[in-house]
């Protein structure tokens, strides 16, 4: 036996998710965002699971975009930032990545330099984020210079909602304007629609989705919304009881001291911590479920333990499992508890939590390759890469 801190994750519910996102733009093509580790749920593991259905996937850099090719991956993969160092388009060209252009200095390198084969490029426009994307005024002319480069194959229009989560802010309507204002007679792809706005915008929808957390399962939103509420969860965290105590009133419990028994209690120590990725920030009560039955946590999460009370839970024992979040507690409810997002709580998971794949009977699996190690990416250096469908 070893420690039990784990996470299930469930490939079929991201299947799901991810079918569901295209149930509601059934026109629309969509890339599946798989960022820093498909948001801690294993980039590997979802990319094969999706590969059946996925028309494209996203990552944050060219690292996790090469994970995926040296796994076999061979579908298109879009860069969200495109390239940090000009020397990355050497790479991005051969193996036939997408790549983000949001900034002028983007543009002058891909001028500078001589690609052995066009690359496909996503136009980002800054309609309102001030992150990073052409301003509108200049967007026009960007598109022109860029279509009149030869290292620059298709063009996708895309820009990025700040608040598409808030159903009645008057922001996405204003962004949505915006890009339709810059990008008006512009003859190409549009991508607007993170998963909020695949929720919740049909018409940011376009061409291209973009979803990534709604994948996972979780809500981009704080309050109930109908096609939020078909998401399955995919990542359920747990570990299990290592030892249980019974207190007295005014006895204390963790570091710190600050939390103090009000009445005789029973407590339960539980292997998990911030070590694991739990948050420290969770406070006495933020929920457990033990055996089928809400708890909460009492005193401060420390490393590698904390504890929950399980004075209403007497036949609680050592070695049961306590479930963190997953498919009987909502990740959205205990990153409210713990003021935070559903998208810190997943992507925090440390590398100590192995992750296990199952596969729930929620939806049949897709195509997923069997384990290509050693294979090649299949894609041709030589070929004419194949155009982006207009969905
Ligand atoms: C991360 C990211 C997304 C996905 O956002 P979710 O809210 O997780 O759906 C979409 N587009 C861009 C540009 C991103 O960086």
């Amino acid at each position: 036996m070893s420690r039990a801190a784990s996470a299930d994750i469930d490939l079929n519910a991201i299947l799901h998710n991810y079918r569901l996102a295209k149930r509601l733009a059934p026109a629309s093509c969509a890339v599946a965002v798989i960022k820093a580790d498909a948001y801690g749920h294993g980039a590997v593991a979802v990319a094969r699971a999706l590969h059946g259905d996925a028309d494209a996937f996203a990552v944050a850099c060219i690292e996790e975009a090469l994970e995926l090719r040296e796994a076999g991956i061979t579908l298109p993969i879009l860069l969200l930032e495109g390239f940090f160092e000009e020397d990355e388009l050497e790479t991005i060209a051969r193996e036939q990545l997408w790549c983000t252009i949001h900034s002028p200095h983007q543009i002058e390198a891909l001028k500078r330099t001589r690609l052995p084969q066009p690359i496909h490029v996503w136009l980002k426009l800054d309609s309102g984020m001030h992150r990073v994307g052409i301003s509108p005024p200049d967007y026009q002319t960007t598109y022109n210079t860029l279509r009149g480069l030869q290292n620059v194959g298709d063009v996708v229009l895309m820009t990025h909602l700040a608040c598409a989560d808030e159903l009645n802010s008057p922001n996405t309507d204003a962004q949505i304007a915006c890009f339709d204002a810059a990008s008006a007679g512009l003859e190409a792809p549009a991508s607007l629609a993170n998963s909020a706005a695949t929720l919740a915008w049909p018409q940011a929808h376009r061409n291209w989705l973009r979803p990534g957390m709604m994948l996972y399962g979780a809500s981009p939103f704080t309050h109930p919304q109908d096609h939020a509420d078909h998401l399955q969860p995919a990542m359920t965290l747990h570990s299990r009881i290592i030892a249980i105590r019974d207190l007295q009133a005014g006895d204390s419990i963790g570091y710190g001291a600050d939390y103090v028994c009000k009445h005789p209690s029973r407590v339960a120590t539980v292997a998990m911590g911030y070590g694991d990725g739990y948050p420290r920030q969770a406070k006495s009560g933020t929920p457990v479920m033990v055996k089928g039955r809400r708890t909460g946590l009492v005193g401060r999460v420390s490393m590698d333990m904390l504890s929950i009370d399980v004075t209403e839970l007497p036949d609680a024992q050592v070695g049961d499992t306590v479930e963190f979040w997953g498919k009987n507690l909502s990740l959205n409810e205990v990153a409210d508890y713990c003021n935070t997002i559903p998208y810190t709580l997943v992507t925090g998971i440390s590398r100590r939590v192995p992750r296990r794949y199952r596969a729930s009977a929620s939806a049949r699996p897709g195509k997923v390759p069997a384990d290509p190690a050693g294979v090649s990416t299949g894609l041709d250096p030589e070929s004419r890469i194949p155009s982006i469908p207009l969905a």
